[in-house]
């Protein structure tokens, strides 16, 4: 006879999902600690041109050293953020430290920054972008949000917004993973946006996939027809590489140019500190 009691009663228990949900909670738990602790820093992937190799700007990326842990993934924290509120702090120190750090280089490079939705979302996000700006000396020109096409599911006519004051300031706007979301087109219909990111998914799979490589054609195209830049996201190999030229495709980023390092890491060739004939 099955037993009516309340919540957690049922028989679906299995260990891992007990061990998945503590984790999660413990996560939740320790991010909050997080910042205050010292225990984010970003990593950096240069974005280079597809034909010269010259690099035109770095993503940065957030790492976190969880002090029993160790390195936990964004993909993991990151939502786990965004489910808990912390992605506005944690996001606002990304964005800070992305920008006081880009002021420092020598070589003007574009410096290009996740935002979530919810910082979008968020009441005076351009007013913390435009403090940020001021207070880090950083020339608007120079910064690059990424956003992802989640922005277009709800509250889109304040997303919208937000990205046309965050413009206004002479801050671009990148498409993030594109080619994943459930409205691709009519996302770049509802937004002039800077640039095109084609997700990895498409990259990684552009020899072996027919329907890869017409996809990543057809985004390029696409970039032309709108007079956009179109940047591959996840080059990891040289193949790769040569059919993304093939296509005319303006920049890549990947493991094969370089992967995401601490800026201390990268060396003076392509180290933006020191470079003098970069950009
Ligand atoms: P994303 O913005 O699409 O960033 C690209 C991800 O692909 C990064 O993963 C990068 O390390 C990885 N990647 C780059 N090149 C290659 C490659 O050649 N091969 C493979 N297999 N992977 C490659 P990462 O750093 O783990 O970040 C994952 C995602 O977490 C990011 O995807 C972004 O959505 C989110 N994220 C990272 N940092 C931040 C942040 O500061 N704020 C917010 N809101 N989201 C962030
Ligand atoms: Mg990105
Ligand atoms: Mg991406
Ligand atoms: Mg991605």
């Amino acid at each position: 006879r099955v037993k009516q009691s309340g919540r957690g009663s049922f028989a679906f228990f299995h260990p891992e999902m007990d061990e998945e949900a503590r984790r999660r909670r413990e996560l939740e738990r320790d991010l909050v600690h997080a910042l205050e602790q010292g225990q984010f820093a970003l990593h950096w992937q240069p974005q280079a041109d597809a034909q010269s190799g010259m690099i035109r700007g770095f993503e940065a990326l957030l790492r976190w050293r969880h002090p029993v842990r160790g390195d936990v993934s964004p993909t993991e924290f990151i939502p786990v953020a965004e489910a808990t509120g912390m992605i506005i702090p944690i996001g606002a120190w990304v964005l800070r430290t992305a920008c006081a750090e880009a002021a420092s280089w020598e070589a003007p490079l574009r410096v290009a920054v996740n935002i979530s939705v919810a910082q979008i979302q968020q009441d005076g996000f351009d007013v913390l972008l435009r403090e940020t700006l001021l207070a880090t000396g950083l020339v608007p020109e120079r910064l690059e949000l990424e956003v992802t096409e989640s922005l277009f599911i709800e509250d889109t006519d304040r997303a919208l917004d937000t990205l046309t004051r965050a413009k206004a300031l002479g801050v671009s706007v990148a498409i993030d993973d594109f080619g994943t979301g459930f409205s691709s087109l009519s996302t770049l219909r509802s937004f002039t946006f800077d640039r095109i990111k084609i997700d990895r998914s498409f990259v990684s799979e552009i020899e072996k996939s027919d329907s890869a490589a017409a996809i990543v054609r057809a985004v390029i195209g696409l970039g032309q027809g709108l007079g956009l830049p179109v940047v591959a996201e996840g080059v990891e190999t040289q193949a790769q590489l040569a059919a993304l030229n093939a296509q005319a495709c303006d920049e890549v980023q990947g493991y094969f140019i370089s992967r995401p390092m601490p800026m201390a890491a990268f060396s003076a060739e392509v180290h933006p500190a020191r470079s003098v004939e970069a950009a």
